[in-house]
């Protein structure tokens, strides 16, 4: 049976300006309960020997790199998930053309790539990604302080250019992450702490095939805290359970938003079971949780105009 399995894909450690090493980090994940981690250190592939050697003792690890790039002083970062070797970072002065080679160079070399953070230095847009192929993730939440998931002041929120994406025909999943650089010291807002940002992938089997195929296809949800129970989306339409926060004392409340093309609201549904059919004019459905402790879920589109 399958079975939603938790797990973050955006983190670092010592092997690049993380304060705690990949052993660290890694028990850090196998103690909060997540199935599988993807320690994504910038330019450098993070291979653990006793891993390799069949040991158990961290969660399942997904090879990952964050290929990082800067493009007139604005950081281009890309992941690349299931990569067989190190990708070499491209960079020129055009965003949109470092965006597209190192694209390139993670599919080159095996892997799937995410485009992180796009308001982090407000480096790139809904504009330039418009340009670029090949990639499979936009990075809708990150945990990190400095990257301005929501946007504001006339820039939209990684959500709405998600939408954008959506909207112009592209095959593109939402992720939420850590980014995570802080496991000593305090924990407060201010610091890139663990346990922020997540993806609830369903598969079978918990093994690396497994999990990045469930990825590939759109087969999770992001989250930064609501979580969800039952869910099905397809091309009949949305429908999902939400498992409420804060037990019996003060349980939050939910309504979950249905948005179609350039982000417009379909319908708006309030309590912990929500569902949409689609109608015969929706060129895609996906659907954001939003609950009253502030915290978000988002379901992966479901395409209605016959894109893969
Ligand atoms: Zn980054
Ligand atoms: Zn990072």
């Amino acid at each position: 049976m399958k079975t939603w399995r938790k797990g973050n894909l955006h983190t670092h450690t010592t092997n690049s300006d993380g304060d705690a090493p990949p052993e660290h980090v890694a028990g850090w994940y196998e103690e909060h309960g997540y199935d599988w981690l993807c320690i994504s250190d910038h330019n450098h592939l993070t291979i653990f020997s006793d891993v390799e050697a069949g040991s158990n003792k961290w969660p399942l690890l997904v090879p990952g790199e964050e290929v990082t790039a800067n493009s007139r002083d604005l950081p281009v970062h890309i992941n690349g998930y299931g990569v067989k070797h190190l990708v070499e970072p491209f960079e020129s002065d055009s965003v949109t053309e470092t965006l597209q080679e190192n694209v390139r160079r993670i599919v080159e070399a095996g892997g799937l790539a995410s485009i992180n953070h796009p308001n982090f230095k407000w480096a790139f847009s809904a504009d330039e990604l418009l340009q670029v192929d090949g990639y499979r993730f936009l990075e809708v939440y990150n945990g990190h302080p400095a990257v301005n998931n929501f946007g504001g002041g006339g820039t939209l929120s990684a959500e709405e250019i998600w939408d954008r994406l959506l909207s112009a025909g592209k095959t593109v999943w939402g992720l939420a992450v850590d980014d995570a650089h802080h496991y000593t010291g305090e924990f407060t807002a201010g610091r890139s702490n663990p346990g922020r940002g997540w993806v609830q992938t369903r598969t079978e089997k918990l093994d690396l095939p497994s999990v990045l195929e469930a990825i590939d296809q759109g087969e999770f949800y992001a989250s930064n805290g609501v979580e969800i129970g039952d869910m099905a989306v397809s091309a009949k339409g949305i429908t999902l359970e939400i498992e409420p926060e804060n037990g019996d004392m003060s349980p939050a409340k939910y309504t979950t938003v249905f948005h179609g093309l350039n982000g417009q609201i379909l319908d708006s549904v309030d309590g912990l079971t929500a569902s949409y059919t689609p109608s015969p004019s929706d060129t895609y459905v996906r659907a954001t949780v939003h609950s009253s402790t502030g915290n978000l879920a988002w379901t992966q589109p479901v395409f209605l105009d016959g894109r893969g």
